[in-house]
């Protein structure tokens, strides 16, 4: 990764349901966590979304209650792993990943 890619310089909570990331180069990018979550590019995430929609599929309980991060930890220079309260934990999140799911 070239050192042209802007960093984050600061990340901050906007109420119960989104992140604020201000980045290097000026921009400030807003994502809310179900939006997030719903692009975690963890492996079993990514196969979940593959699968075609079951009518008759039971909703988990964790999708039953608002997923909240209850920790975002940086991995290295160039991602973030966010940890939910479902214990899910496996996303890591680029740079890169963050600037594409930023809100238009
Ligand atoms: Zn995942």
């Amino acid at each position: 990764m070239s050192s042209q890619t802007p960093r984050p310089t600061n990340l901050a909570k906007d109420g119960d349901d989104k992140l604020i990331i201000s980045w290097s180069d000026g921009l400030r990018t807003t994502h809310t966590w179900q939006n997030l979550r719903n692009n975690c590019p963890c492996a079993s995430c990514r196969e979940e979304r593959l699968k075609p929609p079951d009518p008759f599929r039971i909703l988990k309980p964790s999708e039953l209650v608002p997923l909240n991060p209850v920790q975002i930890e940086p991995v290295g220079y160039y991602a973030y792993k966010i940890t939910w309260s479902d214990g899910h934990d496996t996303g890591i999140f680029t740079l890169e990943l963050l600037r594409e799911l930023a809100e238009k």
